[in-house]
């Protein structure tokens, strides 16, 4: 059935009050496929919408909406070795990674809580405390948008990379990701724990001791350290990290290091150096900033907030504002990882 001038306020986290011209809910890939077939799809705009948790909606969508509701879980093959578990792309991440964990299956432990649907993972590669979903994705299926036909891609046709991948260059908007199949480890016994954070967090639970570690203390560290930090979206419209962190070449560091000696930084190749965006934006004097109802989070100065009724607009003039600062004052263009409609 498709829905006309449909309300997108509560399937957008930034809780941006936008419609969309035709509303589709995808619960089934024959849908999708006798809509493509149409006319009046082709010579449209669309957009897939997964949980609406990386999209900032700046106007009404002119065109398809197209509301992601593929389900199921299927595990394909498991050894002593690996587990190959299909999940359709609109289930929920975090309840994919729940299913994956009462399995007692490593792999996606640290991607705990992250929101969104399975089909949007590899979309921007996701990734947090030190884990990229990049790790443990097999293959991905997708639908053409414009043909119908159907491909299947490997990790490496994906071309991840930090928080990018095809999806979001050469294929942006052009393909409709159905599943996405995860190799995971049975039974794990190593885990990413290189963030202080975790570390300390599961110190103080008594679970870093010998054998006690397992993905579910290491997934209730994560939920536990995200609860605390992050603003939840159904309190405070947001789509989490706004900007991605820059990556600048070395010579050019070393001079901006001569200048701000304090500088945090992460090398991750002889040439390149990755700087928190946070931190230019806080030293820009971001933190915590509104201007009218959009501004930044009091504590997080990466998390641009609707603090109640801002317009998608004014949410990404501030971002606009503070990506001029940061070039103004570090000559570092920050890009941003939300992606702007409109
Ligand atoms: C509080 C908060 C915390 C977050 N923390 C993290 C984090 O730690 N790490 C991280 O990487 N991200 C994080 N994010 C960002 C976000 O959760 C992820 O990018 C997530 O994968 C988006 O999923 P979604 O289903 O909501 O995608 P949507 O916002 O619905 O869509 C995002 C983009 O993907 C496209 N898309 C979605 N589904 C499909 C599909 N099936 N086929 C083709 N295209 C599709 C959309 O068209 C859009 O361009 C956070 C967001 C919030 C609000």
């Amino acid at each position: 059935m498709i829905l006309t001038n449909h309300q997108l306020q509560t399937l957008n986290t930034f809780g941006i009050a936008v419609s969309a011209q035709y509303f589709v809910s995808i619960e089934t890939k024959e849908t999708l496929l006798q809509l493509i077939a149409t006319e009046a799809f082709q010579t449209a705009p669309h957009l897939v919408l997964g949980g609406g948790s990386n999209v900032l909606f700046t106007e009404n969508f002119k065109g398809y909406i197209l509301h992601n509701q593929l389900k199921g879980i299927t595990i394909l093959d498991h050894s002593t070795e690996s587990v190959l578990v299909k999940a359709m792309s609109g289930e929920n991440w975090h309840s994919f990674v729940e299913y994956c964990i009462e399995h007692n299956w490593g792999g996606v432990e640290n991607l705990s809580l992250i929101p969104g649907t399975v089909g949007a993972a590899p979309i921007q590669n996701i990734g947090a405390y030190g884990v990229e979903v990049k790790d443990v994705i097999q293959t991905v299926e997708a639908i053409d948008l414009r043909t119908g036909i159907h491909r299947q891609f490997t990790a490496k046709e994906c071309a991840f990379g930090y928080r990018e991948s095809i999806f979001k260059t050469q294929y942006k908007n052009q393909y409709f990701i159905t599943a996405v199949t995860f190799r995971l480890q049975p039974q794990p016994q190593q885990f990413e724990l290189s963030y202080a954070a975790m570390r300390e967090t599961l110190q103080s639970t008594n679970y870093m001791g010998e054998g006690c570690l397992n993905v579910r203390a290491v997934s209730e560290a994560v939920c536990h350290i995200r609860r605390t930090k992050l603003p939840d979206p159904t309190v405070l419209g947001n789509g989490g990290s706004f900007f991605k962190n820059p990556e600048v070449d070395s010579t050019f560091f070393a001079q901006l290091q001569q200048q701000y000696p304090t500088i945090p930084h992460y090398p991750i190749s002889p040439q390149k150096i990755k700087i928190p965006a946070a931190w230019l934006i806080e030293q820009c004097g971001w933190k915590g900033k509104r201007v009218g109802n959009a501004g930044t989070h009091q504590n997080h100065a990466l998390v641009l907030v609707n603090y109640g009724g801002a317009t998608g607009s004014e949410i990404a003039a501030v971002a606009s504002l503070i990506q001029a600062s940061v070039v103004q004052k570090f000559n570092i263009h920050i890009q941003s990882e939300v992606n702007i409609i409109g």
